[in-house]
């Protein structure tokens, strides 16, 4: 579980508490509490019926309540005979007769142990198959008895905390693990006690810094310097059929300068779906490839990687450069091709998934990597990747873009390593997407509204989400949905797309969607980023309402894109819950990433199972972007002040969050 020391057992927070402080007489009890009760077993049975289980009656004078073990012992079934007094932990449920508690914590009590309940909330932290709640209770608690309050150091000044309103870190840490009965258990169930907020500032501190350092290094690294005389972009620009939007040659111009410097570019380029950050990259790549050197494009699918393959070719053809395609699926003999030409040079542009920095892949000159869509790429990840690319004492420039809006004062803190640039302007005359939320019961009237776009010479997409983590049940779901439309509509031709055909299969779907061959495409959310077919205008996802937002919006980037009115229906699963009705509202009323990663944020209340995964943000052990907004603010300012005043604290913080097995300090 990572945890390895004493300070790491400190750091493991418990997930929520539950209160064993007071005994609840049994005449008290509702269904559904979770409670501490207290009482002798007046009758202990098994009872066979249609599942076997051991019943026993406890009363306190008050009432009674069953206790039911389906799963027992016969030493479970002596311990637990009549007379024996007993203390359960558990949840209230009504049961056939009366209220019952099922599979209760339970520990007998001889008559001298009648102590009182528990003096503090009981800690439940996260665990792992093998490892006891209990025992992972004792071993935190056996830590914090025997750590004597200096031992937890806290490298945060006291002044800079009062000015916090955050308390110190040894009180933090024994407050968390062990509150007081008193203690405001919603506050901290959302995470939002100024105890937890400590430790989540401390951890946000730690990263900054660690970003901070890390730029700083990086700064003292050698790059080519990419200069060129800018006549192969020149004679692109040219050929372009379209001008460029002013962000687009602004964020260009900050993108071709860094290129020029001898030190690595480490960029982040954001602009919303359809921003147009495509030709941005391939101006960067043109001008590293007329300055004598390599580039390569990285995308998280193969769908994307053919997508980019075939529109550089296209761009890039009147310069005689090489574009190729490198996935993990191709087969041994063209990919042995292509590793050789990209060692020897005379391939001068790749684009590929990961499969670019496996093992193998060498460089001839690397001067550029580009990183597309890549909303979950990590520091380490962007570490690695600089190395991958070094050749000698020189490291590649990077460029990594990005659909995901983030507000500017989260992409401060989350990516405090790299210069950002942003495009917030779409090309002219894009029509704002219309909107519509509809209950999945009237599917067939969607399904009529496709037969109406393929009439009128439209193409559709019908995205199948159903459930995210599993690209075979997705498949499958797909499937099924394909089946269906096929048997509503007949007259169209429908094709399916999802992330288990082969390569080949995508891109004879791809091909023939794009063509028009196909007119409603079937498919799962492999085609989320990326995929450009302009003559699509109708979008249908399925399960809208389990997605995120800034999800939703990127699906929903797929339509838009030609001159034509374009639609977007959501399909919920009803009945909504009220924020979920704000939430599809919210796509409803805006086209704008930047506005709905806004609202999305707002909307998402403490507890919401909606993580921070899905916007895209990068996961702390503890700090949570979202909900600890309010702190980022002051993440910089006291990061500048502890690095001027104390810099051996700073040091000492980073090394505590980051320090094993981080790479930030190795470049
Ligand atoms: P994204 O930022 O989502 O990657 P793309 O690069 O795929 O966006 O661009 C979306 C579409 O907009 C493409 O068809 C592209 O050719 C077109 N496009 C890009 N820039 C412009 C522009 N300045 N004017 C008109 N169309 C543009
Ligand atoms: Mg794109």
């Amino acid at each position: 579980m990572g945890l390895y020391s004493v300070q790491d057992l400190l750091f493991h927070l418990p997930q929520r508490y539950q209160d064993r402080t007071q005994i609840t007489p049994i005449g008290a009890l509702q269904a559904g509490d979770k409670v501490l009760i207290e009482g002798r077993i007046k009758l202990s049975e098994i009872q066979v019926g249609r599942r076997r289980s051991l019943l026993c009656y406890v009363t306190d004078g008050t009432g009674g309540i069953f206790l039911r073990f389906f799963h027992f012992s016969a030493w479970q079934k002596n311990l637990l005979a009549s007379d024996v007094q007993l203390r359960c932990f558990g949840e209230v449920r009504r049961g056939f007769r009366s209220l019952e508690m099922v599979h209760p914590e339970y520990s007998c009590l001889s008559g001298n142990d009648l102590e009182a309940g528990e003096t503090c909330l009981t800690p439940i932290y996260p665990t792992t198959s093998g490892l006891q709640q209990s025992r992972l209770r004792s071993l935190i608690l056996r830590v914090l008895r025997e750590l004597d309050d200096n031992e937890i150091i806290d490298y945060l000044p006291q002044t800079f905390l009062e000015s916090l309103h955050l308390p110190v870190l040894n009180e933090a840490i024994t407050y968390i693990h062990q509150p007081p009965p008193e203690a405001p258990l919603e506050l901290l169930a959302a995470g939002r006690h100024p105890t937890q907020q400590r430790l989540a500032f401390e951890e946000l501190l730690a990263y900054y810094l660690g970003l901070r350092q890390l730029r700083l290094r990086a700064a003292q690294l050698q790059s080519p310097s990419l200069c060129s005389e800018g006549i192969w972009v020149q004679h692109f620009l040219e050929r372009l059929p379209f001008p460029l939007t002013t962000a687009q040659q602004q964020v260009s111009q900050e993108i071709l300068n860094d290129m020029t410097r001898s030190s690595p570019m480490q960029r982040l380029l954001q602009g919303d779906v359809g921003s147009g950050k495509t030709v941005v990259a391939a101006l960067a790549i043109l001008q590293a490839v007329e300055a004598g050197y390599q580039a390569a494009l990285m995308v998280p699918t193969e769908l994307l990687a053919e997508q980019h393959l075939y529109s550089l070719q296209q761009w890039f053809s009147p310069f005689e450069i090489k574009v190729e395609r490198l996935v993990a699926k191709e087969n041994a003999k063209t990919k042995q091709e292509i590793l050789t030409q990209l060692n020897e040079g005379c391939l001068q542009v790749v684009v590929g998934t990961h499969a670019l920095f496996q093992e193998g892949v060498a460089f001839h000159r690397l001067g550029l990597i580009v990183v597309d869509e890549q909303h979950r790429f990590g520091v380490e990840q962007r570490l690695a990747l600089l190395e991958k690319g070094r050749h000698g004492d020189y490291y590649p420039h990077q460029l990594i873009m990005t659909a995901t809006p983030i507000p500017r004062t989260l992409a401060m803190t989350a990516y405090a390593d790299l210069d950002i640039s942003v495009i917030d302007q779409l090309p002219p005359g894009r029509i704002p997407v219309a909107t519509v939320a509809i209950s999945d019961y009237r599917r067939s009237e969607v399904a009529a509204r496709v037969r109406q776009a393929c009439h009128q010479g439209r193409q559709v997409y019908w995205v199948c989400t159903l459930i995210e983590e599993s690209e075979s049940l997705q498949a499958q779901a797909a499937e099924k949905a394909a089946v269906e439309l096929a048997q509503a509509l007949p007259e169209v031709r429908i094709g399916l797309i999802h992330g288990r055909l082969k390569s080949e299969e995508k891109e004879t779907v791809m091909t023939a969607f794009k063509a028009g061959v196909i007119q409603a495409l079937v498919a799962t959310t492999v085609i989320e980023v990326g995929v450009d077919v302009p003559n699509a205008s109708l979008m249908i996802i399925e399960n809208a309402e389990r997605l995120g937002l800034s999800q939703l919006h990127q699906l929903r980037g797929r339509v838009g894109r030609g001159a034509t009115d374009s639609y977007c229906i959501l399909l919920y699963h009803g009945p909504l819950s009220e924020l979920g009705r704000a939430r599809l509202d919210c796509l409803r009323v805006t086209n704008d990433g930047f506005e709905i990663a806004r609202r999305d944020l707002e909307l998402r209340g403490p507890g919401e199972i909606l993580g921070t995964r899905q916007t895209g943000l990068p996961q702390y052990r503890l700090a949570d972007l979202v909900r600890d907004q309010n702190l980022l603010g002051w993440v910089a300012q006291v990061a500048e002040k502890l690095q001027q005043q104390y810099p051996a604290k700073a040091a000492a913080i980073v090394h505590r969050w980051l320090g094993r097995g981080n790479r930030y300090g190795e470049v």
